[in-house]
């Protein structure tokens, strides 16, 4: 059962556009060499604060109930980067809770893009209750970063996108942590490109919704430091909305070992001259790893570019793990 359907995502496409980059989809030759089949790139990390989380986070913004006084959120990652972003552009006020370990440039990042950054507790766990408690005392409303309708509406928009560009589409790539953006995309693409195949493609330590539709159930895994960092965390042992659509709608889920992370992220930069993050170059390495076989004419989602440029050159010089990861 998609969480949302075709209409939802093309009212989300029409509110956000004013504010989102249209991202290109352009052809890659030596992708498609490999695959067999043509292959094209969603340039989903030059969108504005460097990941598609924007679209989700504004439209959740837009879609706000009446008398929200603002809106909240725990994370020092793309979802608080595109909700601070968001709300500066719709004229709402944002807080973002981070806890005391969050480095310095990065809450100085998140106050950059106008928002009220509240420091609090040791970890992301407090943060977010600090977070939970503006909310009710302060009628502040969160925006989580996958599980709400209005973001994966926001996140399918990129769906939209794709079947527009790519008549029969075959196959999509789509990077997957919580699964905001594989149900999204899929609920697009299912209804748009008949016989289209979703894809989701995780890292392999600690793939939260792999590990959960394996056991048919929303389940925890061991959080592991990963090349793919934006795709680290869980689903939420009670989720609502993205574990059902990820089970109705998605055709498959592959993993990639923290080498081929590497690997995607090197030819991302050299071949097809693209700065992304481990995140966003899953659907590249499991292309070259050969984990999956695409059939028609296939999508990779680059879904965000925020990478530590210290790691990337590392990675570029041939490092195939986080330092002491190997
Ligand atoms: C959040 C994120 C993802 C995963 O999106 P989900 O909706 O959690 O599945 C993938 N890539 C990047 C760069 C992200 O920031």
């Amino acid at each position: 059962m998609p969480v949302v359907s075709l209409a939802e995502i093309r009212a989300a496409a029409e509110r956000i556009r004013p504010a989102v980059v249209r991202t290109a989809l352009e052809p890659s030759a030596s992708l498609s060499r490999l695959a067999g089949v043509p292959v094209h790139l969603k340039m989903e990390h030059r969108q504005h604060t460097g990941a598609f989380k924007l679209r989700g986070a504004l439209n959740a913004v837009l879609t706000l109930p009446p008398g929200a006084r603002g809106v909240v959120a725990a994370s020092t990652g793309n979802h608080g980067r595109a909700l601070a972003h968001a709300a500066r552009e719709a004229g709402i006020a944002c807080t973002i809770c981070l806890s005391r370990l969050v480095p310095a440039n990065k809450v100085a990042a998140v106050r950059a893009l106008g928002a009220r950054v509240h420091v609090h507790g040791a970890g992301q766990d407090e943060a977010q209750r600090e977070a939970d408690r503006l909310a009710a005392e302060e009628g502040l409303v969160g925006v989580p970063p996958f599980d709400h309708p209005a973001v994966v509406a926001g996140q399918g928009t990129i769906g939209l996108e794709i079947a527009e560009d790519l008549a029969g589409v075959g196959t999509v790539l789509v990077p997957l942590s919580g699964g905001g953006l594989i149900a999204g995309v899929a609920a697009a693409v299912k209804a748009l490109a008949p016989g289209g195949r979703v894809v989701g493609v995780s890292m392999e330590r600690g793939a939260a919704m792999a590990a959960s539709l394996a056991a048919g159930r929303p389940v925890a895994v061991e959080e592991l430091p990963t090349l793919a960092d934006s795709l680290g965390g869980g689903i939420g042992l009670a989720n609502r909305w993205t574990f059902e659509a990820a089970r109705a709608l998605v055709d498959e889920v592959v993993l990639v070992p923290e080498a081929e992370i590497a690997a995607g992220i090197r030819h991302a930069f050299l071949r097809e001259g693209q700065t992304v993050e481990g995140a966003a170059a899953v659907g590249i390495a499991a292309i070259l790893g050969g984990r999956v076989r695409p059939s028609g004419p296939t999508v990779a989602i680059l879904s965000g570019g925020n990478i530590d440029p210290a790691l990337h050159r590392r990675v570029l010089d041939g490092a195939d793990a986080l330092e002491g990861e190997a």
